[in-house]
């Protein structure tokens, strides 16, 4: 059997391990219910990874976001490890399929989005497999008291009991010790076992700056720290005007926001990865999972709503562990608007009320229906539609789904997949009244391998061009063969989900805690007044402020963000006299001297000295005698 070093460098080729990564590992070999908290970037992945391919069976990850975990999975295949996801964006029959995959085809990883975890199928399924580990990824949003609550986490636990006693691995970068403790005590953790490294970031130096003219300090920023950055706003229309304005001013700049579609996303992307964009201006939609390791700057427009989420975002500078800037920019309006987000965050509860039954009746949709129901979901076309504030729907959705009665998935970019579902010797025996048909399946069969076995995602454009049709007839022919059952076609979606987890309920059954509500905004609101502690503490310095709002006492003084170099100036304004004055009683306790002498041999540019002599006089230190100065003993 392979030790963990060993399966690093085969499939990964990485020499040795970061801080913490093999005590992790080793801790879930021996069998602990293991809660791992590494910064973002410091390789979360390869501590269940590892631990996934030693021990025989396929491992079970929980991830919030489909887009990470397909990057995820696509990974693994990369390194020809059996890898799958089930996941909203999937039909019915797909799931059914994949999970048919894993049960019988020697997977060794199954990636899961928690609002799935109720399928039935699912259920049927995993009773069927053998199952080596649980892994919750992002292990912060099954806490109530995390800055990301995502409820459909709490699924989890019943998931445990279908699965029996699994060693589990919970991951996170941003836990307090509250948020931690909830964490192991939502997962039921039995033999629990907690891991930390430290999450100071020596090389990054935090940078707070109360100023009204954000666009000329940014400005500065771009031009005084060379290399790639970030600029996070927290409005689209900001991330466009600041991007011009940088470009209009020499700045190679772009903005990004999920306004944007998924193929012009993935090219501002990758122009920014690859350095050809310097700076990339964007809403927060921008940074989870993207792996740069240069990045020198990352700055804030806005406040974030919390010290996690800005822990979170400054720590992508840096990986490469040269210096980088985390800069935080603020002032007094800044504060007000960030007390108004808490209620927009917060409608009142009879606006959420009035918002699930306006949805209802949108989606057509009478009480009593749409129970297990997935549809895709337009917020701007409901809002329209039913005469509503945009976002103070969206929010009153989000705290719906809070309650768990219903799930709004991300964006979800799904290519168009196809499958077969006659087998080859079935598909040869079918007369195809047309050759094109004809020629057409040949095409895709020499494109794509495993259509007879599972859903294989397809480029249409690429067919076509393949098959020298447009792009419009490469469709109908799909179309016409899904018609005639030779294959599955599923056309590509781009849409938010949502999943409907109970009936509609009439205003009488729809239960909605006030108490619970409370708590809720408080918790928000106390986050919210950490940030703003943050940026109001000009004492001490940022790296321990952070470092103590995550529970890691007694750190060290970072001597590079704005506190530090504050105290340094001052300190060595200080130390620069102590040193004239030693230089000067040192000078004096050898011979009296003249004025002119000292002056020559004092060396001192600044003429501190002067002050200082005068000062030692009048403190009976020194004394004059016939033009020449001495000490008084
Ligand atoms: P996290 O989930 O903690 O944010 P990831 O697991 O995504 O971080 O890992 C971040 C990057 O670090 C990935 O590119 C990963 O391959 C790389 N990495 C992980 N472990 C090591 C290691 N021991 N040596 C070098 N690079 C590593
Ligand atoms: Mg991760």
């Amino acid at each position: 059997m392979n030790t963990p070093l060993e399966i690093l460098e085969k499939y990964w080729s990485y020499e040795s391990f970061r801080p913490m990564q093999e005590e992790i590992i080793n801790s879930a070999l021996s069998g602990y219910d293991t809660l791992a908290l590494l910064p973002t970037g410091g390789g979360k992945s390869v501590c269940f990874q590892i631990p996934a391919l030693i021990r025989e069976g396929v491992c079970i990850v929980v991830s919030p976001l489909i887009a990470l975990m397909k990057d995820q999975v696509e990974t693994l295949r990369n390194k020809n490890i059996k890898a799958l996801a089930v996941h909203s964006g999937m039909t019915k029959n797909e799931i059914d399929i994949a999970l048919d995959n894993a049960v019988y085809g020697d997977y060794k990883f199954l990636y899961i989005s928690p609002e799935r975890l109720h399928n039935e199928m699912l259920k049927v399924r995993v009773a069927q497999m053998k199952i080596n580990y649980l892994v919750v990824d992002e292990a912060h949003c099954i806490s109530q008291w995390g800055y990301d609550f995502r409820p459909s986490y709490l699924s989890i636990k019943e998931f445990k009991e279908i699965i029996g006693d699994v060693p589990i691995i919970a991951l996170t970068a941003t836990a307090t010790p509250l948020v931690a403790e909830d964490i192991m005590n939502q997962l039921g953790f039995k033999k629990p076992n907690q891991i930390k490294s430290g999450f100071e970031r020596p090389n990054i130096s935090y940078v707070v700056r109360n100023v009204e003219d954000k666009n000329g300090q940014i400005l500065k920023i771009a031009h005084s720290v060379p290399g790639s950055g970030i600029i996070y706003v927290r409005e689209r229309k900001r991330a466009e005007e600041l991007a011009a304005f940088l470009l209009s001013q020499g700045i190679d700049a772009e903005a990004y926001h999920a306004g944007f579609n998924s193929l012009e996303r993935s090219k501002k992307q990758d122009a920014w990865k690859k350095g050809e964009t310097r700076v990339i201006v964007s809403t927060n939609a921008f940074g989870m999972g993207i792996d740069k390791s240069d990045v020198r700057f990352v700055c804030h427009y806005d406040l974030p709503e919390s010290v996690e989420a800005y822990f979170q975002e400054a720590g992508r500078a840096g990986r490469d562990q040269e210096r980088a800037y985390a800069v935080l920019l603020w002032n007094r309006t800044d504060i007000s608007r960030l007390r108004q987000i808490t209620n927009l965050t917060f409608p009142k509860i009879d606006y959420i009320k009035d918002i699930y039954q306006k949805l209802f009746i949108y989606l057509g949709l009478a009480y009593g229906s749409g129970k297990g129901d997935v549809i895709k979901f337009n917020l701007a076309d409901f809002a329209k539609n039913m005469k509503l504030h945009t976002l103070s729907a969206y929010h009153a959705i989000k705290y719906i789904q809070t309650e768990g009665y219903w799930y709004l998935t991300e964006d979800i970019d799904n290519p168009s997949r196809i499958m077969f579902t006659v087998n080859r010797d079935e598909l040869y025996k079918i007369q195809l009244k047309s050759t094109s048909l004809d020629s057409f399946i040949k095409v895709i069969l020499r494109i794509y391998t495993g259509l007879f076995s599972a859903f294989v995602p397809i480029d249409e454009e690429y067919i076509a061009r393949v098959s020298r049709n447009s792009k419009a007839s490469v469709a109908s022919n799909l179309i016409l063969l899904s018609r005639m059952h030779i294959i599955n076609y599923i056309p590509s979606v781009r849409s938010p989900l949502l999943i409907l987890n109970e009936e509609r309920l009439d205003n009488k059954n729809l239960f909605i805690s006030t108490k619970k509500y409370e708590e809720r905004k408080n918790t928000y609101q106390t986050r919210i007044d950490g940030i703003i502690s943050y940026v109001s503490d000009n004492e001490e310095c940022r790296s321990i402020q952070l470092l103590k709002y995550f529970g890691q006492d007694n750190s060290p003084e970072c001597g590079f963000c704005d506190v530090c170099i504050e105290y340094r100036k001052a300190g060595d304004g200080r130390s620069y006299e102590y040193e004239i004055e030693r230089k000067l009683i040192e000078l004096l306790a050898l011979a009296p001297r003249s004025l002119n002498e000292i002056s020559v041999l004092m060396e001192d540019e600044t003429d501190t000295y002067i002050h200082i002599l005068r000062d030692l006089i009048d403190r009976e230190g020194v004394k004059v005698e016939n033009e020449l100065y001495s000490l008084v003993t």
